[in-house]
């Protein structure tokens, strides 16, 4: 994981705040011969990265934080809705063979699968698909509600969550995904619309996101 790079002078303030803050940005840009407005886009990277922290009246401060434990902190703050992608869905009447199609031409490995008032009541696998093929059933007659996982036994989450949770819940239930749902408006438990998906691939992008630097 590479850090956050600093250029020259980035590194130049940041010596000058270890050693003489809280300093303002008068003084610092004095100490190096610049002016206030050439500073400020340093000045502005250095305390979102989280180097520096500013107080008003008081100035510019260490935060003694090296720039693997911000990577680390950001990480741990990336939420499913900035990571997920759009769900699959097929009607709980919909039959075993247009799951199989869906599941082809959208090029996804999981689908949702809802009732007539759209809300999730099961999840289709790739291999859930191909248990129900290896049989000598008509695929076209079959539908998907006899061979889904079906709630309450699905593990959902939502836009709001933690990334690194979702990636948890994954690896210890062996799953490739999970459904981001809503819970819709004065509804009981069950009642959730499925708003997106999260999965391995999602978990992978983040992850070379953080590789190329991209958390900001
Ligand atoms: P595959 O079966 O293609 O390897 P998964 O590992 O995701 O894909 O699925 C394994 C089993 O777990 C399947 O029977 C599937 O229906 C079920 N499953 C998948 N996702 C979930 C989930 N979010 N909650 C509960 N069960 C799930």
């Amino acid at each position: 994981m590479r850090p956050i790079e600093l250029n020259k002078r980035q590194q130049h303030i940041l010596e000058i705040v270890k050693d003489k803050g809280p300093i303002t940005g008068e003084q610092i840009a004095e100490k190096l011969s610049l002016t206030r407005a050439t500073l400020r886009p340093d000045l502005a990277i250095l305390t979102m990265a989280g180097f520096l922290d500013a107080r008003p009246r008081v100035g510019y401060f260490y935060t003694g934080k090296t720039g693997a434990q911000l990577l680390t902190e950001k990480i741990g703050k990336l939420t499913v809705k900035e990571y997920q992608s759009i769900p699959v869905v097929v009607n709980e009447s919909a039959s075993v063979y247009d799951a199989i199609c869906t599941m082809f031409l959208e090029d996804v490995g999981t689908l949702f699968v809802v009732n007539g008032s759209s809300c999730l009541v099961g999840i289709l696998s790739r291999k859930d698909l191909l248990r129900a093929s290896m049989g000598k059933q008509e695929l076209e007659q079959m539908p998907v509600n006899i061979i889904m996982t079906r709630m309450p036994n699905i593990t959902t989450c939502s836009a709001d969550d933690l990334l690194s949770d979702v990636a948890q819940i994954l690896i210890t239930k062996q799953i490739d995904g999970l459904p981001v749902v809503n819970k819709k408006d004065g509804s009981s438990n069950s009642d959730m619309e499925v708003t997106g998906r999260i999965t391995k691939t999602s978990i992978t992008k983040a992850f070379v996101d953080i590789a190329n630097n991209r958390i900001v």
